[in-house]
C-alpha cells in the first residue's frame, strides 16, 4: 500500500541542485537574469526570442554559436520556470521518426558536455533505458526502431526478459516476450539544462530580461517589424515564438495572427521517498508501453509517470497563468499508471509517495513538433509544441532552427516538422481539444501501418463523397481531406481495424481480386 506523506516537495526541499544552480547560473551569467532584469530593453535587436524554456534557451545558444551576436531572450516569468521546470528528465532517443531521433541522439551528446563548458550542474547521469515488450507485436515494433538506430550508429540492442532482469532487478519480467537496450540514454535536471544553455548563450551576448512579457509581434508589409511588450517596444527582424503552451495564443495575438496548432493536457508523474537500499542513479530508465508507463531513478527512490488512455485537456479557453505551477494531484485519474506500476515492480508496494505532479504539457495534431518560419509572415519562427518530448528533442531541434535562420535551411530534413504543414483547419480550439485527446495516448500506442486518426474528421470531403461511401469505401484523412482507403465488397461487412503488425483483416478480400498474389502465375 502507497502512502502519501508530503506535498509540493519536489519545488521546494527536493531537488536543492536546481536551487544551487539556478543561483550559481545567475551570477555565473553575468547578468543573465537578475541584473539584466532591471536594465532597460534595448530599442532595436536582430533577433527576439520569446521564451526562457528549454527552446528558447536552446535557440539563443546554437544562434549565438552560429555567430549572431544582437539577439535579445524575453521570458515572461523566470527562466525556464515553465514545463521545463516540472519534466521528468529523461532522454530517450528511440523514437518514430527519423529526423527526431537523430535530434534526440544530438541533444544528448550537447547535454553530456553542457557542465563542462558551462561550470553548471546539469544532473547528466547516463543511465541508458530499457524499452519493454509484452506483445510480439511491441517486439517488432522495437526491433524496427532498433533497426534505425543502428544505421545512425546509436547503440542498442534486443535483449530476452533475462537480460532485462540483470539489467533492473526490480523488473517483473513474467510477462513480457523481449525488450530494448539503448545504453546510452540518459536523465538530466532539465531546469538545469536550460540555465546551463542560457548561461552559455549569455556569455556569447545574448541578453536575457527575465519578467518581461511579449503582447503581441508588430508585422509590416508581411515580415516582422518589432515586439511590443509590458516594458516597451523593440524593433527586431526575426522573432522566435519559444511560448511553450502559450505559443498557440501568442501567434494569434500578432498583428497577422499566426497558426500555431498545439494545445495543453495534463501531464501526472510521482516521486516516491528513497527505498530502503536507495536505487542507484546509474539505474536504467525503464519504458513500458503496453503499460503505458515510465520510470527512472529519483534520489534514491523513483519518478514513473506516463501516458493514459483518456487524458485531460487544460486551459481550453483563456490565457493560463503566468508561470506553471504544479496543478492539482488527480489519484483517481492516475490509478491505471500506478496499478501498472506495481505490476512491474511489485517491490515497491511498501514505497512511500512523496508528491503527485501534475504539470500542463504541450501535443500537436500529429504527434510531431513544430518548427520553422511561418507562411505568411517573413522572419516569424516557431519551436514549439513537444509532446512531452522537449528536453529530449530541444538540443537538436534548437540547432536545426538556429540553422534555419542563418542558412535559409537546416542541415537536415526536417520537412516533417515544418509548420507549413498544418492550415487554418487545424488551429480551430475545439479540433485541438479533441485531436490531443488522441494524440497523448498515442505517444504509447503500437505505430503499425493503416492507422487513422478519428478525431477531427469529415472537415473536407468531396462532392463524390456520399457515392464513395455508398460503394463502401473505408475513409483516411490527409490534411483535413477525407480519402477512399479501400472498399469493403458489396455484401462484406466493415472490416475492424487491427492494432497488428499482422496480414490485415482485408487481405481476406483481396483474395478475391484478379491481381491478388494467390491468383498470380
Ligand atoms: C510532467 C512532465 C514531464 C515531462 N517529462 C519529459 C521527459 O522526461 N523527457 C522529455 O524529453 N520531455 C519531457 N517533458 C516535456 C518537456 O518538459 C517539454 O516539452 C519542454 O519543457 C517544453 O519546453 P518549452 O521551452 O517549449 O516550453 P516551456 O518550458 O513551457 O517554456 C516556455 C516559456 O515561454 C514563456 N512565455 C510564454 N509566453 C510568453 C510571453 N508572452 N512573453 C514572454 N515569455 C513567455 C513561459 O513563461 C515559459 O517559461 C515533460 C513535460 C511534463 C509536463
Amino acid at each position: 500500500m502507497f502512502l502519501r506523506l508530503l506535498s509540493d516537495v519536489r519545488w521546494q526541499t527536493a531537488s536543492p541542485g536546481w536551487k544551487r544552480s539556478m543561483s550559481s547560473s545567475r551570477r555565473n551569467t553575468t547578468t543573465a537574469a537578475t541584473e539584466v532584469h532591471s536594465a532597460s530593453l534595448p530599442v532595436r535587436a536582430q533577433v527576439v526570442i520569446c521564451g526562457g524554456g528549454i527552446m528558447g534557451t536552446s535557440v539563443a545558444y546554437h544562434l549565438s554559436k552560429l555567430g549572431w551576436k544582437d539577439i535579445v531572450l524575453l521570458e515572461q516569468g523566470r527562466l525556464a520556470a515553465g514545463s521545463t521546470r516540472f519534466c521528468a528528465g529523461i532522454i530517450s532517443t528511440a523514437r518514430h521518426v527519423s529526423i527526431e531521433l537523430k535530434m534526440a541522439d544530438y541533444s544528448n551528446k550537447l547535454y553530456e558536455q553542457l557542465e563542462q563548458e558551462t561550470g553548471i550542474k546539469t544532473g547528466y547521469v547516463r543511465t541508458g533505458s530499457i524499452s519493454l515488450a509484452q506483445t510480439q507485436d511491441r517486439l517488432i515494433s522495437l526491433k524496427r526502431i532498433a533497426s534505425r538506430l543502428k544505421v545512425m550508429g546509436i547503440p542498442c540492442e534486443i535483449i530476452t526478459p533475462k537480460q532485462v532482469a540483470q539489467l533492473h532487478p526490480m523488473i517483473n519480467i513474467h510477462d513480457l516476450v523481449g525488450a530494448m537496450h539503448m545504453p546510452e540514454d540518459a536523465v538530466v535536471s532539465s531546469a538545469d539544462v536550460s540555465l546551463a544553455l542560457a548561461n552559455a548563450a549569455s556569455r556569447n551576448g545574448v541578453q536575457i530580461h527575465e519578467r518581461t512579457s511579449v503582447s503581441h509581434v508588430m508585422i509590416q508589409k508581411g515580415a516582422v517589424a518589432g515586439v511590443e511588450t509590458d516594458r516597451g517596444q523593440i524593433e527586431c527582424q526575426y522573432f522566435v515564438n519559444c511560448a511553450g503552451q502559450w505559443a498557440y495564443e501568442l501567434g494569434l495575438s500578432s498583428e497577422e495572427p499566426i497558426s500555431i496548432p498545439l494545445h495543453a493536457c495534463e501531464h501526472f508523474y510521482l516521486l516516491t521517498r528513497p527505498l530502503k537500499k536507495p536505487l542507484e542513479s546509474s539505474t536504467p530508465t525503464i519504458v513500458d508501453p503496453d503499460g503505458r508507463i515510465y520510470v527512472r531513478s529519483w534520489q534514491g527512490g523513483i519518478l514513473s509517470g506516463g501516458f493514459e488512455k483518456n487524458p485531460k485537456p487544460i486551459f481550453t479557453e483563456g490565457r493560463n497563468q503566468l508561470e506553471i505551477q504544479n496543478l492539482h494531484e488527480d489519484w483517481d485519474h492516475f490509478e491505471p499508471l500506478l496499478s501498472a506500476l506495481l505490476r512491474r515492480m511489485p517491490g515497491l508496494e511498501a514505497l512511500e509517495i512523496m508528491q503527485l505532479v501534475n504539470c500542463p504539457e504541450s501535443f500537436t495534431p500529429d504527434m510531431r513538433c513544430i518548427m520553422g518560419e511561418s507562411p505568411t509572415v517573413r522572419g516569424y519562427f516557431v519551436l514549439a509544441g513537444m509532446n512531452s518530448a522537449g528536453v529530449s528533442l530541444g538540443g537538436g531541434a534548437g540547432k536545426h532552427l538556429a540553422e534555419w535562420m542563418v542558412n535559409d535551411y537546416p542541415s537536415e530534413n526536417v520537412w516533417s516538422l515544418d509548420l507549413k504543414r498544418f492550415g487554418a483547419l487545424q488551429s480551430s480550439r475545439t479540433f485541438l481539444r479533441h485531436r490531443v485527446m488522441e494524440v497523448m495516448p498515442l505517444i504509447y500506442d503500437l505505430k503499425v501501418p493503416r492507422w487513422d486518426f478519428q478525431t477531427g474528421r469529415q472537415l473536407r470531403t468531396s462532392p463524390l463523397y456520399d457515392r464513395l461511401d455508398a460503394q463502401g469505401a473505408q475513409w483516411m484523412e490527409k490534411h483535413g481531406f477525407e480519402r477512399p482507403k479501400y472498399f469493403v465488397p458489396p455484401g462484406k461487412g466493415k472490416i475492424a481495424f487491427s492494432s497488428s503488425w499482422s496480414t490485415p483483416q482485408y487481405f481476406v478480400h483481396f483474395t478475391d481480386c484478379p491481381e491478388s498474389p494467390d491468383s498470380l502465375p
